[in-house]
């Protein structure tokens, strides 16, 4: 619709008192929730369960339930040993339920004997999914029985998108093959598209795509942690020490294999569904659809050197703010030169290199990045480290 339009149209609205309040499909405004009439009969879920070849999950075991009295996994002894893995993402990980931060579990079962403990954080079913045709019976289970959806794959998300309660929830961790196809690709339109390219199961994590890869000297725009998996990674855009030279993970996508909420299994690529295919890249996880497979370019593996980044003074000066605009106004002349990675900004942190002579406590700039290797640092690029204002620095070392 034009501006012009939308604007006689508002105008209309407001002259004769009509609301221009959205029409809702008429249905349930509610989803079935367990416990409340319209949840699916055991039945339902058996039935389920026979489409998926015995793939779902009914998570009675509560990852932190070792340490509760009454629940089904208890086990003092094991109890220090969870609490200590909870903070680890590896643990999570490989939970069909679990997810790394509490709060969106409602802290209803933590590995704490003095906390409450039930599973009414957790969703009410999962599909280990291994296959497309999982996602989709899945799928179309929850649309039919107007039961809620949910997505996990490595349980990362920083907002909670991957964990609700009461749901029938997803677990994509499976959908984890890597394969390599050098020189080219076919899309499935039959386009072909010179490169080298990597399919990956949208469940692969970082670590196991890096590693695959490395064989034949290649890499992706990868996201830092070792366990991020590319489904919520990819469809959140994808930032990456590569960016700076190769943009996000979401523009070296070709084609993904991805299951609408029909329940159609469909390929999406520049000349297939190019609106989804461009939605889906950066669109977030668990929006326009359930992502199977991605396509991605691969790139050669750079050789680089680990850089730690300070740039510094003492806590209090009165020209924090102008260092901190001095430094990160250098950020395009340091990514010419090959560097990139994650830098914080902080009033006040402890010295990283402390010694005689040298403040505890420094505010400024710190943090680890990687440079394409040493050499290749542009003329006049080390004075600019070396004294941007104060006592600033920056050195690799
Ligand atoms: C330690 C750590 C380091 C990180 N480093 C980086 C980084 O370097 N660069 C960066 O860009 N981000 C980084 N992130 C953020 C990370 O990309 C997001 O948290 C992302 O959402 C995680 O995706 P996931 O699939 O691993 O996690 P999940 O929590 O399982 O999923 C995240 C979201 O994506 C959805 N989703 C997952 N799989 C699919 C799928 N197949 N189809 C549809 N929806 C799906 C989920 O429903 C959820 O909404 C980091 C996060 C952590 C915890």
């Amino acid at each position: 619709m034009s501006t012009a339009s939308s604007f006689v149209l508002l105008v209309l609205a407001a002259a004769t008192g009509v609301s221009a309040a959205p029409e809702y499909a008429a249905g349930p405004s509610c989803k079935a929730y367990p416990g409340t009439p319209s949840w699916p009969k055991a039945d339902a879920w058996n039935t389920l369960n026979r489409t998926l070849g015995g793939q779902l999950i009914q998570p009675t075991v509560l990852p932190g339930g070792v340490c509760h009295k009454g629940q089904p996994n208890y086990d003092e002894a094991q109890c220090a040993t969870v609490a200590q893995e909870w903070t680890t993402s590896e643990f999570h990980l490989a939970s069909p339920i679990s997810v790394m931060s509490n709060e969106f579990t409602n802290y209803t079962c933590l590995p704490d004997p003095n906390t409450p403990c039930s599973p009414a954080g957790y969703p009410a079913y999962v599909v280990n999914v291994t296959t497309a045709e999982h996602v989709k019976a899945g799928i179309d289970f929850a649309r039919m029985n107007n039961v809620r959806l949910n997505v996990k794959s490595s349980g990362h998300d920083f907002i909670g998108r991957s964990n609700a309660p009461g749901t029938l929830s997803l677990w994509t961790h499976h959908l984890s093959s890597i394969t390599y196809h050098p020189d080219e690709f076919k899309l499935n339109s039959g386009c072909v598209l010179k490169g080298n390219y990597a399919t990956v199961g949208s469940g692969a994590i970082m670590w196991d795509i890096y590693v695959a890869l490395d064989k034949y000297k290649q890499t992706v725009v990868g996201g830092g942690s070792k366990t991020v998996s590319a489904g919520g990674y990819i469809t959140g855009g994808g930032h990456s020490i590569l960016s700076p030279k190769y943009g996000l993970a979401a523009d070296q996508v070709v084609e993904m294999e991805v299951v609408t909420p029909d329940g159609k299994i469909q390929k999406v690529n520049q000349d297939q569904n190019p609106d989804l295919f461009w939605a889906l890249r950066g669109g977030g996880g668990s929006t326009f659809g359930v992502i199977t497979t991605f396509t991605v370019k691969t790139v050669p593996t750079p050789k680089m050197d680990i850089v730690n980044f300070l740039a510094f003074t003492v806590p209090g000066v009165p020209f924090l703010g102008d260092l901190m605009g001095t430094v990160a106004a250098q950020t395009p002349f340091l990514m010419n030169g090959g560097l990139s990675g994650y830098n914080f900004a902080y009033r006040n942190f402890s010295n990283p290199a402390p010694g005689t002579g040298l403040p505890d406590f420094l505010a400024g700039f710190e943090g680890r990045s990687t440079m394409r290797r040493v050499s290749t640092i542009g003329p006049g690029m080390e004075v600019k480290f070396l004294r941007i204002g104060g006592l600033a620095t920056g050195f690799p070392y």
